[in-house]
């Protein structure tokens, strides 16, 4: 029987915050040698300030070549970091992040685009600072938090077979649904967008299969308990094959990342054989009082006590609690497709001379050439939020419209 003052001191002492530990490890098996991983676990918000480090971990699966998952890798994680205003304190930077990463995504594939070549790629990039975690996806590079109770999968898939949604807003863009027709008019394979033929709905590259594939990611951002947990980061040759929960269950007991991440790739050839591309990061956040010891903690049964001790805790959501313990604290969740519910309502100063910055791109442009993310159209730029910020340069607000299905499709593609 634990005396009830030292389950108080054990409650007292975990709302203590300090940062866990964090142990990644990364395992791929190769066929097409299209999928990228990046790992940086030393990023800092404050130049020569170690106490603002925080870690980026992304999985890149490319298609029809591999430029545009390599130009992602290498130049994503700058264009979402400069799109946050400096000098912020931790908390605003964090409120600030899912917004910067709308941004980055859209200005590399601007970027991206405009080199001319046809490959494009999914991402998911995940941000880690503290027991923060904040995860923007397109396309179908899964990434799911295990807390050793509960499983949840914080990216949605944007594919066409799988999501209703993105289906409608597709065709509500100028897209065509439907399956490959072979000769003799048998319908086969999965859903795809026309014209392009890709099962993707969202995705950064791919200039030439129409602007309705877009890159504006789905984001959500949790505070995980300081119990720890494990995520998984992977592309889809691992979730074809394993479902989120089976992933995550058939590497609890492996305690090193590196062994964990092999042993789900290893599942996934058993079950399916190489088929694809097979890439999985596994990243632990370890309490810092377990660090001497492997990752993540196997969960202890809670007592009554101590459950009703967590219980307790105001303005706490809960997500998928089996035990009723509360596993995460959801902070943001956006999957909105359209820009002008993404930006936000904030400009974007430079502080020189009433120039302002493209939200996208970071061009200078004169505040009266600047059109707002909330105008209907280029072309039609006077409606009732035109005043409003954030504001796009020329190409910029073209390119919103081409997405939302407002320009005619191949006048734009040949812009960039
Ligand atoms: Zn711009």
């Amino acid at each position: 029987m634990v005396p009830l003052a030292s389950l108080l001191a054990y409650e007292l002492k975990n709302d203590v915050e300090e940062n866990p530990i964090l142990r990644c490890g990364l395992a791929l098996q190769p066929r097409k040698g299209e999928d990228f991983a990046l790992i940086n676990t030393n990023c800092q918000r404050l130049q020569d300030d170690a106490s603002s480090t925080f870690a980026v971990f992304g999985i890149f699966d490319g298609h029809n070549g591999s430029a545009a998952a390599i130009y992602s890798k290498e130049n994503l994680l700058n264009d979402i970091l400069s799109a946050i205003p400096p000098r912020l304190k931790r908390d605003e930077w964090l409120a600030a992040l899912p917004r910067a990463m709308v941004a980055g995504f859209m200005k590399t594939d601007k970027e991206f685009q405009a080199r001319e070549q046809t490959s494009g790629t999914t991402v998911t990039i995940v941000v880690v600072d503290g027991w923060t975690i904040t995860v923007a996806s397109v396309g179908d590079s899964r990434c799911v938090l295990d807390s050793q109770e509960v499983v949840s999968t914080l990216t949605v898939d944007h594919r066409l077979d799988s999501n209703v949604e993105e289906r409608v807003r597709v065709k509500a863009s100028g897209g065509e649904v439907g399956r490959l027709i072979i000769t003799g008019g048998a319908e086969i394979g999965p859903l795809r967008v026309w014209p392009g033929g890709l099962c993707l709905s969202r995705s950064i590259g791919d200039m030439d299969v129409g602007e309705f594939i877009v890159p504006i990611p789905h984001v959500k951002q949790i505070k995980l308990s300081n119990a720890g947990g494990r995520l998984i980061i992977a592309s889809d040759g691992v979730w074809d094959a394993l479902s989120s929960e089976k992933a995550a269950v058939c590497c609890r007991g492996l305690q090193q990342p590196e062994v964990a991440a092999k042993h789900i790739v290893k599942e996934t050839l058993r079950t399916r054989g190489l088929r694809d591309d097979t890439t999985c990061l596994v990243v632990d956040l370890v309490p810092p009082s377990n660090s001497q010891h492997a990752a993540p903690p196997v969960k202890k049964k809670k007592s009554s006590l101590q459950r009703i001790l967590f219980w307790r805790r105001k303005g706490t959501h809960l997500s998928g609690a089996l035990s009723g313990v509360p596993v995460m604290e959801q902070l943001f969740e956006e999957g909105s497709a359209m820009l002008a519910d993404r930006l936000g309502t904030l400009s974007y100063p430079d502080g020189r001379n009433g120039l302002f910055l493209c939200a996208i791109c970071h061009c200078d442009i004169e505040s009266h050439d600047g059109i707002s993310v909330h105008a209907g159209s280029f072309f039609a730029a006077n409606g009732p939020r035109s005043m409003e910020g954030p504001f796009l340069c020329v190409t910029c607000k073209w390119k919103q419209d081409a997405m939302e299905g407002k320009q005619p499709l191949y006048s734009v593609v040949t812009k960039w």
